[in-house]
């Protein structure tokens, strides 16, 4: 079962899900990060990004959002390629929690490590891998600098949003702690607590998200800037990463009904990954009771359905000019 679907179906198809979700009001801004209450609530912007390089933007393609949790995918990749896949799943694994992405009781519940590097207490042990471990300037380096290649230009340090996480982020230093006493973080708890603060803190665009997703379904290559970013066999454990927990305790929900392996951030933010068709990202601020935007889910799945390539699906999806 072979299907074919042109560039133009989904140019239009993608307008029109914009059109019909711009409409939609539900949900708000997350309130537990000052900086965030405050953005507009009424930004919204599609992305999607082709194997090769095209780009649809609609909307606020160019915003600079808070990229918070989504940034979890890109350090993941990180430590995936200076650890390998085996030894991440050994030190971080590649469960999901089922419970909210802030949970301390995740912690507790599980026996050696912490489940999924795409939950804050995975991904702060994510930081905590980065080389060189004791360094916080060439840690943070090579954060930014892997985000750059994945998203094909840089993302801005939103000073801002760092400030105002950093001032507010106390459930976050009980887990960095609480992963300290159990021996599964490995650096300093404070630093790689920062770090990960920093990397949420990071501004970036739905085209840039786009992009990124993009170079994960294009087994690591960057579609726009044709870089060799990571070994084409990371692109099944990130992607199975994203599709176990990209929605927390919703990502069952997730999967049912969209059929794209996605990941959300506090920011507004989504990512999805199509392996060998496409990135997809949008970003609308207000959000559900699990921190996850209405708007940018409503988008993703008009768009997926409407095109009719589900990953689940039998039906194997080729897109033409
Ligand atoms: N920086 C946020 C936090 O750690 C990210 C959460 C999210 O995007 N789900 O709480």
């Amino acid at each position: 079962m072979i299907k074919t679907i042109s560039k133009s179906q989904i140019k239009e198809v993608a307008q029109e899900a914009y059109e019909v979700v711009k409409k939609e009001n539900g949900g708000a801004n997350a309130n537990y990060i000052p900086y965030l209450a405050n953005i507009d609530k009424d930004l919204f912007g599609v992305s999607i990004c082709l194997m090769d390089g095209e780009i649809i933007n609609i909307g606020d393609t160019t915003f600079k959002f808070g990229i918070e949790s989504v940034s979890k995918v890109h350090t993941a990749i990180l430590a995936l390629k200076e650890y390998g896949a085996d030894k991440i799943l050994e030190l971080i694994g590649a469960d999901a929690t089922g419970l909210p992405f802030n949970s301390i009781e995740a912690i507790l519940l599980e026996k050696d490590h912490p489940s999924t590097p795409l939950v804050n207490a995975g991904a702060i042990v994510a930081c905590s891998l980065v080389k060189p471990l004791g360094n916080s300037d060439e840690k943070w380096a090579a954060i930014v600098q892997n985000i750059t290649d994945i998203a094909g230009s840089a993302p801005v340090l939103i000073d801002e949003l760092y400030k105002s996480e950093s001032d507010t982020n106390y459930n976050n230093r009980a887990i960095a702690w609480l992963l300290k006493n159990y021996d599964r973080i490995y650096d300093d708890p404070t630093m790689a607590l920062d770090l990960y603060t920093r990397q949420c803190s990071l501004g970036i665009t739905t085209e840039q998200l786009a992009i990124s997703a993009a170079t994960i379904a294009n087994n690591g290559v960057n579609p726009v800037t044709h870089k060799n970013v990571f070994d084409a066999s990371l692109t099944p454990p990130i992607t199975s990463l994203i599709a176990s927990v990209g929605f927390y305790e919703h990502t069952g929900d997730w999967m049912y009904t969209s059929g794209i392996p996605a990941k959300s951030g506090v920011g507004g933010g989504i990512m999805g990954v199509l392996p060998g068709l496409m990135g997809i990202s949008t970003f609308a601020p207000p959000l559900d009771s699990a921190g996850n935007s209405v708007k940018a889910q409503a988008a993703v799945k008009y768009i997926i359905n409407k095109l009719g390539i589900n990953i689940f699906s039998a039906t194997q999806v080729t897109i033409k000019e």
